[in-house]
């Protein structure tokens, strides 16, 4: 570390070609693959800038078939993914919006709901009969804009969380309700829950505690790498600073 702290400032950092993170940051080389069933589909706003922090690459690399797209809007579901899918509806997106699992009083850690946002009837049919989810990589405003700009996600079966404990991010993200996770925690619940893989979600959080443990120590040697994350949101109550 300390002769990449002398070097020059016109000296670039290398990126990881995997995860695009400045390389003293890349945790790829200790992610182990998980061979799985469902299909994973992330789509990333474009002014997603938090290379440092950000997780969707990162819990792509853990999956074969895992796609991650940048952009703003596709035609369809096929062509975000690349290739067919004959039933849209078979594809689940995790899409939160003004749902909450709490006032829905809904206890499971995967909810269905219609598309009026209300729990839908058979919950064991609909998240049966899945084959894949798309999950929205972005800020809360970011996921609303590609919910919104994305209209063949209607067809698709909207699901949100109810996650059992806050996201491992602590103080470093502030997130602005108590069921906002990483996308990484995020595939974890949902493809260890939909999969009744518990192995899925152990290794995740391993990866992501291993980049936020990679995270503290860049920040301490290299804050340039690793900047004080910026709050991003500006609602009342965020400071719920005493987490574990
Ligand atoms: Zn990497």
């Amino acid at each position: 570390m300390s002769n990449l702290t002398a070097a020059a400032p016109a000296d670039p950092i290398p990126e990881c070609p995997h995860c695009q993170k400045p390389m003293p940051l890349c945790i790829c080389d200790s992610v182990t693959p998980v061979e799985n069933r469902l299909g994973l589909l992330i789509l990333q706003h474009p002014q997603e800038q938090d290379r440092a922090l950000g997780t969707a690459r990162l819990t792509a690399k853990h999956f074969p078939k895992a796609v991650v797209r940048v952009g703003l809007s596709w035609p369809s579901l096929s062509k975000a993914l690349g290739q067919p899918v004959e039933n849209a509806s078979h594809w689940a997106v995790l899409y939160l919006g003004s749902a909450r699992a709490a006032d829905l009083e809904a206890e499971a850690e995967i909810v269905a709901l219609t598309r009026k946002g209300e729990v839908a009837e058979n919950q064991r049919a609909i998240l049966g009969k899945l084959e894949g989810i798309v999950l929205l990589d972005g800020t809360w405003s970011q996921a609303k804009a590609l919910w919104w700009r994305n209209p063949w996600m209607l067809k698709c079966q909207r699901v949100i969380l109810n996650p059992s404990r806050p996201s491992r991010y602590g103080r470093l993200r502030k997130e602005p309700r108590k069921d906002g996770l990483s996308t990484i925690e995020a595939a974890a619940t949902m493809l260890a829950g939909l999969e009744r893989r518990p192995d899925i979600a152990e290794t995740l959080h391993a990866s992501f505690e291993r980049m936020l443990a990679r995270y503290r120590e860049v920040q301490a040697e290299m804050p340039e790498l690793a900047p004080k994350p910026v709050v991003k949101d500006r609602r009342r109550g965020v400071r719920r600073g005493k987490r574990a």
